[in-house]
This record gives C-alpha cells, sequence and structure tokens, in this order.
C-alpha cells in the first residue's frame, strides 16, 4: 500500500515513506488536550482523525511510536485554578483523566506515551537555554525570556513555513506574552514567562529566575525527546498551524539546526449544525453531553470518521441518528456472517480489503472508502438472502471485514459498548463479594458502577453489564 498525504510544508499530496524503511517504523506526534476542561466535538474530530491515521499506517505494516502530549499549564489552566482557588495537579488531573476515558468510549487508541508539560520542566529549560546560546533567545526587560524572530531569520531559517505571514510588517523587538494569539500579532513569542502574582503557587525556577514554560516550547521539548530531533509525522488541528505549529518548527529548529518534521498533518475545523460551535448558541457538545442524549461513543466515532479530514465537516444531530442506522445495519449483516460462519476461520476475502485500503492510500479518502464498504454489505446481504452463501465463504467475508474495521474500529463489543478495564474490574469484585456472601460490599460496588454509567443483569449465563 503507497500511502498519499497531504503535507501542509509543500501544500501538496506525497508519499508517505517512513524514514526508517528496514523495520517502517514511524515517529507521531499529535498535540494533545489542554486539561482545562472537558474536550469538545471539535477537539474529538482532531484525536479521531489521529487515530484514523495511526491505524492506516499500522494497517499498512508501520510500526508507529504515537506521542500526545498533555498540556497540564499554560494561560487558560493557570487562570481557571486561580478561581477555582485549588491546586494545579488537582486541577487538571480531572480534566486528564476524563479525558483518557472519553478517548477510550470514541475507541481511539490509546498513544504509547502521553508526557506531561510540567513532568518536563528540565527539557524544557535545557531547550530555552539551546535557543539562549545560539543567540535566537533572549531575556527581556520583564524577566521572560523570548524567542527572537528577527534573529532567527537572520540565520537563514524561515519563520512561516506551514502558513504564509507578512513578515515585512514585523517590527524588531515587538513582544507577545500569551500563548494564544493571531496573525497580525506575530512578534516575538514567550518561552518563559517570568512569574507573576496572578500565577499563584504556579512556578518553577529557571536560569532566568522563576517563572513557567510557555505553551509552544512544551510541544518542541516533549516531542524531540519522545521521537528525536528529526521525526516522520507531525499532526493537530488547523487552529494550531499558527501560532502554535510555527512556533514549535522555529524552536525546535533554532535548537537543533536540523528539519524539525519531514511530514505535518492538519485537520479541519467541525461545525456544529451549520455554525461555529459556541456555548451561547446551545450547539456546543462534549462527548459526555452526546452520551447523556443517548448516543454512544461508537456512532459518535463512525460519524467523525465520514467526513475527510481536510474538509470542514458540519455535526449534526440528524447526522448520529444516519450514523446510528449505518452501524445497525453492518452489525446485522456481521451478525449473520457470524453464525454462518461458525467459528469457522477464514482468510479475509480480498475484493473488500482492496477496495478499502486503495480509497485511503489516497489521501485517507474515507468517503470510498465507506462506499467500498456499503457496496459490501449490501452484496452480502443479497447472498445471504439467496441463501448462496457457504459457511467458508462467510468466514472468508468476516475475516475481511475484521482487517477493515481494524481501522475503522466500529464493530460491536460486548453489546454495543467496550467496557473500559477499570469498570470490568469493578464488576469482578462485586462478583468475588457476592461469593463471599458480603452483599454490603457487593451493593455498594453496584452503586459504584451505577454512578459511572453501568448497571449488572444478572443472567442465567452470568451478570453482564450494560451502559445505562
Ligand atoms: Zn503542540
Amino acid at each position: 500500500m503507497v500511502l498519499k498525504l497531504f503535507n501542509t510544508l509543500s501544500r501538496s499530496v506525497k508519499e508517505f515513506a517512513p524514514s526508517a524503511t528496514p523495520g517502517r517504523k514511524v515517529g507521531m506526534y499529535c498535540c494533545g488536550p489542554t486539561v482545562y476542561d472537558f474536550a469538545h466535538i471539535g477537539n474529538w474530530r482532531t484525536f479521531v482523525f489521529a487515530d484514523l491515521v495511526r491505524r492506516t499506517l499500522e494497517f499498512s505494516g508501520c510500526d508507529v511510536k504515537h506521542v500526545m502530549n498533555i498540556t497540564d499549564v499554560e494561560d487558560k489552566i493557570i487562570k481557571r485554578v486561580q478561581e477555582n482557588k485549588t491546586s494545579l495537579r488537582d486541577f487538571t488531573g480531572q480534566f486528564e483523566a476524563a479525558f483518557f476515558d472519553d478517548l477510550q468510549a470514541l475507541n481511539c487508541r490509546r498513544p504509547h506515551q502521553t508526557p506531561r508539560a510540567t513532568e518536563h520542566i528540565p527539557e524544557i529549560v535545557a531547550l530555552i537555554g539551546k535557543l539562549v546560546a545560539r543567540g535566537v533567545a533572549y531575556q527581556a526587560g520583564d524577566g521572560s525570556v523570548y524567542f527572537s524572530i528577527g534573529k532567527y531569520r537572520g540565520c537563514g531559517c524561515i519563520y512561516g513555513q506551514l502558513q504564509k505571514l507578512n513578515l515585512e510588517e514585523l517590527r524588531v523587538g515587538e513582544r507577545v506574552a500569551a500563548d494564544e494569539y493571531d496573525k497580525e500579532a506575530v512578534a516575538d513569542f514567550a518561552l518563559w514567562k517570568a512569574r507573576a502574582p496572578q500565577d499563584g503557587n504556579v512556578f518553577w525556577p529557571s536560569p532566568w529566575g522563576e517563572g513557567r514554560p510557555g505553551w509552544h516550547i512544551e510541544c518542541s521539548a516533549m516531542s524531540m525527546k519522545a521521537l528525536g530531533e528529526t521525526f516522520d509525522l507531525h499532526l493537530g488541528g488547523e487552529d494550531l498551524k499558527f501560532p502554535h505549529h510555527e512556533d514549535e518548527i522555529a524552536q525546535s529548529e533554532g535548537a537543533t539546526g536540523k528539519p524539525f518534521v519531514r511530514h505535518w498533518l492538519h485537520g479541519a475545523h467541525l461545525l456544529v449544525e451549520g455554525k461555529k460551535m459556541s456555548k451561547s448558541l446551545g450547539n456546543f457538545f462534549t462527548l459526555r453531553d452526546l452520551l447523556a442524549k443517548g448516543f454512544t461513543g461508537r456512532e459518535v466515532r463512525c460519524l467523525l470518521l465520514t467526513s475527510h479530514y481536510r474538509e470542514t465537516f458540519n455535526f449534526t444531530l440528524d447526522g448520529l441518528h444516519a450514523a446510528k442506522a449505518s452501524l445497525a445495519r453492518i452489525d446485522e449483516c456481521v451478525a449473520k456472517l457470524r453464525e454462518l460462519a461458525g467459528g469457522t476461520a477464514g482468510v479475509p476475502e480480498a475484493k473488500l480489503v482492496e477496495a478499502f485500503s486503495l480509497a485511503l492510500a489516497d489521501d485517507l479518502n474515507v468517503s470510498a472508502a465507506w462506499a467500498a464498504v456499503f457496496k459490501w454489505v449490501s452484496e452480502m446481504n443479497k447472498r445471504l438472502a439467496e441463501n448462496s452463501l457457504g459457511s467458508a465463504e462467510a468466514a472468508a467475508a468476516l475475516a475481511a471485514w475484521e482487517q477493515v474495521d481494524a481501522v475503522l474500529g466500529v464493530s460491536a463489543k460486548s453489546g454495543g459498548e467496550e467496557i473500559p478495564a477499570d469498570v470490568a474490574a469493578l464488576l469482578e469484585a462485586r462478583q468475588a463479594a457476592r461469593k463471599a456472601r458480603d452483599f454490603k460490599k457487593s451493593d455498594a460496588i453496584r452503586d459504584e458502577l451505577k454512578a459511572r454509567g453501568w448497571v449488572i443483569e444478572d443472567t442465567p449465563k452470568g451478570a453482564k453489564l450494560k451502559k445505562i
């Protein structure tokens, strides 16, 4: 499978070839959540997209090392920590845990490494030190350390690799202290922010005095630590192209003198019911909001996977109902094939797998991939209705579907919902308590499961979990 992907650096669709051809190892970094709130459905579009990229690479035989950072210190977090009069770790910990629960509910493969910024302060300080030593960063009168775009460009480096920027209007020495700013505010940006009263207890020592890192330097330090100074693939939402990713390139290449990332991939925005998502319009959804409306993680995943990653996607509740119906069609067909195959192991039937992989190889053309799946479902349903399918053919069809679903990740499991490991462990503990006739404990565990959204159904075949 020759995989072609759009590279934001060249603004063109290019063959994606891992740098380490033997073993086909791929280093892949995706900017992770800023854990100051629950991730919304626009964020989830990016994370499901990253999961699709990873699964497609694995499907094509690559050995992916997937790294996703946790931004647990930046401007918005500090503001909320102060407002909530809590500690940084207590505050971010709850949203980090919720993020991983949601990631699992959406059946995204967990990244191999999920480094936290607060646990990489020495690496961040060392990277800033390198930039200062190379003359592309400086400490300003306010005590903070800034990246000098002028000095960086003076070394022949390019600022504006991902997005065209009007650098002619750049005024030397003009600075921006905030983590987020727009294109009109291109200026020297903060690497290390001097301790300020509003930061409360959030500060660390450094050669430039007490303070905290800027958001952009966190990703440069963590990605290069995990994947090396030059790595294959960096992904994120298109809103991160500027300034975040542009600054990541400048900091990394400014420190090492080597190309930072070979291939950049950006996922497009998401609208909800045709409008930009906002709390005031009532179209702002976290995954939890959608689960509370009775949808499942796999229905949300399925809908998010119907749109091409470079196109703005209009997410609607009608679309979710349609995704539910599509999944029911697949489930019914797969269940019939399973019954007919009766446990026979099959060699994957090539037609579906070929059509599906050709579609994905073409810059992740998911519309064509789904078309191949539904053509297959129609054909299988026809053959099943005619009773013209033998058990070996059913097994081969099933094996092909399993290969395809290794990428899509939408199959029904455990009655439609994947059971998180900690929930499964609670069920086991409850069974053990019942066996020991400790009903007080078993009732307490049942209540705990209920609080987490699961009910126990005692069936003749044993206890089963069902999502509320
Ligand atoms: Zn990042």
